[in-house]
């Protein structure tokens, strides 16, 4: 983008957020910081984004028609997706049509909407280390998968899913059909396909922001931020911090799976790789094609947030990865199931030292549901840690 206009007026520059939690809440402040004009697309009323966008729309973004005929009414200069379930083929019709500029790419949002398409593109098509894999639709084909290729332990997950939603780990032959079980349940679709994946035995595991911009010269340039370690329980994050340590060749390694993978997705913006690591070795699990949930630390440890990297990258701007101090973030959950519940000790938990809060201000409220994040920031990262869990700690979500 060359010139930028003046939201709300005929000459702004609009962009539309497929998906507007707290990750596209974050990056619609980022544009609007810029002066951008910003249209909140969700599935829910309230949601966070749609609460400082200029524009909120509810449709359902799995159905084509509906999305269609939003983008075609609003004619945003970017569709920035937020969210994996959206009717992809449609974003690459109207992209093929020149109706719409998707980021980072329409195809990148269509290989990353489930995990076959992009696990087969990583593994069998750039022949990146992963798990050894296997898809299955039925229970018999997962007993046959795990018995004959995969082994123990191994990890089953919903094709389609998130946040650890349906993902179960199996040990031994009597916990295959509780993990089948668990899947059909926990899959945004219920079209029952699994992968089931050896269990990587890795030291620990990083998500490593990978930025596409353009430079002086308008060529793509692919820098990296410090790599991010983070905590999973049951597949969702709830710890994350700023940089891991890395051994100097798991770092060059991690580097390059990130660059291969994101090379061929395009686009411009900020992509989320996440590896495991073992001693030197690196294995590709997953990238999010835009800002990713653990990277959420950076809003403290770094000069630019990924949300403002993201921003800054997809309106065609230069960007900077540097760290600023070591950091951390910790999970706030929902705790209980309520509509507009109440947040107490948000006072405690800003006593703590070098800390600052997001509370995402979702309408619902579900026990193991995400409603706010803490940060903390020292010099020591262990420190940063510690003082970012006190503070999430001291957040009391509550019934009204
Ligand atoms: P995913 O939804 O695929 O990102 O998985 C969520 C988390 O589960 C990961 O961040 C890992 O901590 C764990 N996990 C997933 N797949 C594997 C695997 N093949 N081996 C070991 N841990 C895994």
């Amino acid at each position: 983008m060359n010139t930028f206009g003046t939201p709300l007026s005929p000459s702004a520059t609009r962009v539309m957020l497929l998906g507007s939690g707290e990750l596209g809440k974050e990056v619609i402040i980022a544009l609007q910081r810029l002066g951008v004009e910003t249209i909140a697309v969700d599935r829910y009323d309230h949601s966070p984004g749609q609460q400082v966008a200029h524009h909120a729309h509810r449709i359902t973004m799995s159905d084509p028609e509906q999305l269609q005929a939003l983008i075609l009414r609003e004619k945003p200069d970017l569709v920035v997706p937020e969210i994996e379930a959206i009717a992809t083929q449609t974003l690459e019709s109207l992209e093929a049509a020149g109706a719409a500029r998707v980021i980072p790419t329409a195809r990148a949002a269509r290989l990353t909407m489930d995990r076959e398409g992009i696990r087969r593109l990583a593994a069998e098509t750039l022949q990146l280390p992963t798990s050894p894999y296997q898809f299955c639709d039925t229970l018999q084909e997962l007993q046959a998968a795990i018995e004959q290729r995969i082994g123990y332990p191994c990890v089953v997950k919903p094709v389609m899913s998130s946040s650890g939603k349906g993902q179960s780990r199996i040990d031994g032959p009597e916990d295959i059909q509780r993990a089948w079980d668990y899947a059909m349940t926990g899959g945004r679709v219920s079209h029952g396909r699994v992968i089931v994946e050896g269990f990587v035995d890795f030291d620990y595991e990083i998500t490593l922001l990978t930025v596409r911009s353009r430079a002086a010269d308008g060529s793509i340039e692919t820098q990296f931020c410090e790599p991010i370690g983070h905590k999973q329980v049951d597949g969702d994050y709830v710890e994350s911090w700023q940089p891991q340590a890395m051994h100097p060749a798991a770092l060059q390694k991690a580097q390059q799976v990130a660059k291969a993978i994101t090379d061929d997705l395009g686009g411009q913006g900020v992509f989320g790789v996440e590896l495991f690591i073992k001693g030197d070795e690196v294995w590709f699990s997953e990238v999010s094609p835009r800002p990713h949930d653990t990277g959420m630390v950076t809003m403290i440890s770094q000069w630019q947030s990924q949300f403002e990297l993201h921003a800054r990258a997809i309106l065609g701007l230069p960007v900077n990865t540097a760290l600023r101090t070591p950091g951390a973030s910790a999970v706030i959950y929902g705790g209980v199931d309520a509509q507009d519940i109440v947040y107490e000790g948000v006072a405690e938990a800003l006593r703590v030292p070098n800390t600052e809060l997001r509370l995402f201000g979702k309408p619902e409220s579900h026990v193991k549901r995400r409603m706010g994040v803490a940060l903390a920031y020292d010099n020591d990262l262990d420190t940063a840690r510690d003082h970012a869990r006190e503070a999430a700690h001291q957040v009391k979500p509550r019934l009204p």
